[in-house]
């Protein structure tokens, strides 16, 4: 079966936002990072699961979205760790809704799935 593109996809088509390799260029100032994003169906079916980031595996603009019948979804976390990284929070917490759609037969539904990111990031100590 071929698997429907993410949004992630999408964005690295354009060149936009995060991509997988640009998070240490866009943010040279973070020293580790820590992210958790937990994904899980509203309903009973469906897959429950984690991903974790770091600076070795460093998150893109969007956490992908386990739902196999999801289109165009995932996440998105890079605008909540940018926000993060300019108020130079260490700790934060984001909630929300896949932004995908769902096939049912031949229309499409809001995916059901929610995701909830929690991160922790250390910043290297500024230039005198
Ligand atoms: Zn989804």
């Amino acid at each position: 079966m071929k698997k429907y593109p993410s949004a992630q996809d999408h964005l690295q088509e354009a060149n936009l936002f995060l991509g997988k390799t640009t998070f240490l260029k866009a943010y040279p100032q973070v020293e580790s990072l820590d992210l958790t994003v937990e994904a899980h169906p509203i309903g009973p079916d469906g897959e429950h699961r984690f991903y974790r980031y770091s600076l070795e595996n460093p998150p893109g603009e969007f956490c992908p979205c386990p739902n196999p019948r999801c289109s165009n979804g995932g996440f998105r976390i890079g605008i909540f760790l940018g926000q993060m990284i300019f108020d130079k929070q260490t700790q934060g917490t984001s909630e929300g809704l896949c932004v995908g759609r769902e096939k049912t037969g031949r229309d499409y539904q809001m995916c059901p799935y929610l995701f909830k990111a929690e991160a922790t990031v250390r910043y290297k100590s500024e230039e005198p």
